[in-house]
């Protein structure tokens, strides 16, 4: 397990059982490979935790010289990246260049923080207990199993991996089966900068493979995808008391409020909306528009859409439907929309020719409509008006998923993202967040808990340990039989006189 299982995948007649990844543009096949079984799975976290011992033991110095050895692999071969990545999403080739400039920020910030995060830092022992000093430090769980999805193959998953592994713990990956030769380049990677022992490994499969790894052993499951297979992960990892980070869909608003710039608002909607064909966690499905700007904000977004051309040319606009099935639920949506009395403004059922899906913009969509109320994962958006901003908010947070939103307003952006109830919002621009390294992603509700990126993705694959240590014997000893029957008064006394006013 690259990097991939060292036993082969065998099926009951001894042959090594392979799956085909392909090109969703074209259905050609990019690679062959294996499916790995619960035995080789187990394989892989057996050797992992082995390899995590030795890791762990390099210190935070020494795994970041390592980690910029593998980055500067990612880096001379980032050719050989971008299109592995296009091949197996479809996308365009400059959205897999964004793809991968953000790994490397990513591993980048990972590795130069981890040690000021994670590292041994003295706390204040407080004043009752002024004759300890007191220290923290996040030590590494161990081995932390990752499973990705497909829609950004590269930067998803590494928002785990990355910061797993600077701080301390070996990583066994399970891709997507949509995307199995791009965790195989990354594993593959880190091994040439890493070939000491098996510290980061992929297993490739279907969802077996990935439930396989949940029961394996491993210390801790990073897991991104549907909110439907979290639910199944998080029952699974309950049996052996494993924790889970779960980061799942999203529906997420864009408010426009009657100040903001009408022209950025509607270039960063169809962009949030359509970019990657809509298949990103974090994209724009819901449009809030404040009434009295609605006719000319649509206006702008309606001329902008009508212009994007899905394709498999490697400057298209948007590729592919990455997943087969995902196109039935955007016809679902779509149709569901416009049956209920919604209109639309660009494309409708006629957009959607597989693998192919046109921009589509939706208007007067009902609230309890599966456009709104549903993660659609395809280049759609709707757009409903409001009475004020603020109206927009009310809305926006009456959904079961709480990921991320983006408010445009010149007066007020800071005010009406503090009233979202998201993980994430970006004020005057779309999805910004996810770009910004130090600063942590995820969501609440349906979206899942737990974060990655930033400090607290640092601390999710760490665990906090607490030591103090007897500087002098106070007089007040109260761990101790031997206490002074006046002990229990005198530190109650001067509790009081400290904290009792
Ligand atoms: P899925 O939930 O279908 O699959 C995610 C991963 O889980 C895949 O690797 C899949 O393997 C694996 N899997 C499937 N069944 C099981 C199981 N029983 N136990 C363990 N693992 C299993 O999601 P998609 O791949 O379709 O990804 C799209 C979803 O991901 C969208 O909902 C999107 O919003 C969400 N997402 C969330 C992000 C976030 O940060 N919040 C970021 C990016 C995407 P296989 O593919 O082989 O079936």
């Amino acid at each position: 397990m690259t990097q991939t299982a060292s036993n082969s995948a065998l099926s009951a007649d001894g042959e090594q059982r392979r799956f085909a990844s392909l090109d969703p543009r074209t259905g050609e096949v990019v690679a062959h490979h294996p499916v790995h079984t619960a035995a080789e799975v187990e394989d892989a976290v057996a050797s992992a935790r082995e390899a995590a011992a030795w890791w762990a033991g390099l210190g935070f110095e020494g795994r970041r010289t390592k980690l910029d050895a593998w980055r500067k692999i990612l880096s001379q071969r980032t050719d050989e990246f971008i299109a592995l990545i296009s091949s197996e999403t479809g996308k365009p080739a400059d959205d897999s260049r964004v793809e991968v400039a953000l790994v490397m920020d990513h591993l980048h910030w990972a590795s130069r923080n981890a040690s000021r995060v994670l590292g041994r830092r003295r706390v204040s022992s407080g004043m009752l207990m002024f004759n300890h000093s007191a220290s923290l430090e996040y030590r590494p769980l161990g081995v932390i199993g990752v499973i990705g999805p497909w829609n950004y193959p590269a930067h998803t998953p590494m928002g785990s991996i990355s910061y797993a592994l600077a701080a301390g713990n070996a990583v066994v990956f399970k891709p997507s089966e949509f995307t199995p030769g791009v965790g195989t380049f990354l594993a593959s990677t880190f091994t040439e900068a890493v070939p000491e022992h098996s510290v980061f490994q992929v297993v490739t499969g279907f969802g077996e493979t990935g439930a396989a790894l949940v029961s394996a052993g491993v210390d801790k499951i990073a897991f991104t995808g549907s909110t439907r297979t979290g639910k199944k992960v998080m029952a699974a990892a309950a049996t052996s008391l494993t924790p889970v980070l779960v980061e799942c869909g999203g529906k997420d608003a864009l408010i426009v409020d009657s100040d903001a710039d009408l022209n950025a608002a509607a270039e960063a909607a169809i962009w949030g909306a359509v970019s990657n064909a809509g298949q990103t966690c974090a994209g724009v499905e819901r449009i809030y528009v404040a009434e009295d700007v609605a006719d000319a904000f649509i206006e702008i977004v309606v001329k902008r859409a009508k212009k994007l051309k899905p394709g498999g040319e490697p400057n298209a606009n948007l590729g592919p439907i990455t997943m087969p099935s995902q196109v039935e639920i955007i016809r679902e949506h779509v149709q569901d929309a416009l049956d209920r009395g919604g209109k639309a403004l660009v494309g409708g059922p006629e957009s959607i020719r597989p693998p192919y899906v046109e921009p589509v913009v939706l208007t007067d969509v009902p609230e309890d409509s599966l456009a709104v109320t549903e993660e659609t994962f395809g280049p759609t958006v709707v757009i409903n008006r409001v009475p004020n901003a603020l109206e927009g908010v009310r809305l926006a947070n009456r959904s079961k998923y709480g990921l991320g939103a983006a408010v445009f307003s010149k007066s007020r952006g800071e005010e009406l993202a503090a009233e979202l109830r998201v993980g994430m919002v970006s004020v005057n621009s779309v999805l910004t967040y996810a770009a910004v390294p130090g600063l942590p992603f995820g969501g609440v509700g349906d979206s899942g808990f737990g974060r990655i990126h930033g400090e607290d993705g640092l601390r999710e694959f760490a665990y906090a340990k607490a030591v103090t240590k007897l500087k002098f014997k106070s007089l007040i000893d109260m761990a101790t039989f031997d206490r002074s029957s006046m002990a229990g008064k005198q530190m109650l006394r001067l509790a009081r006189m400290l904290f009792g006013r």
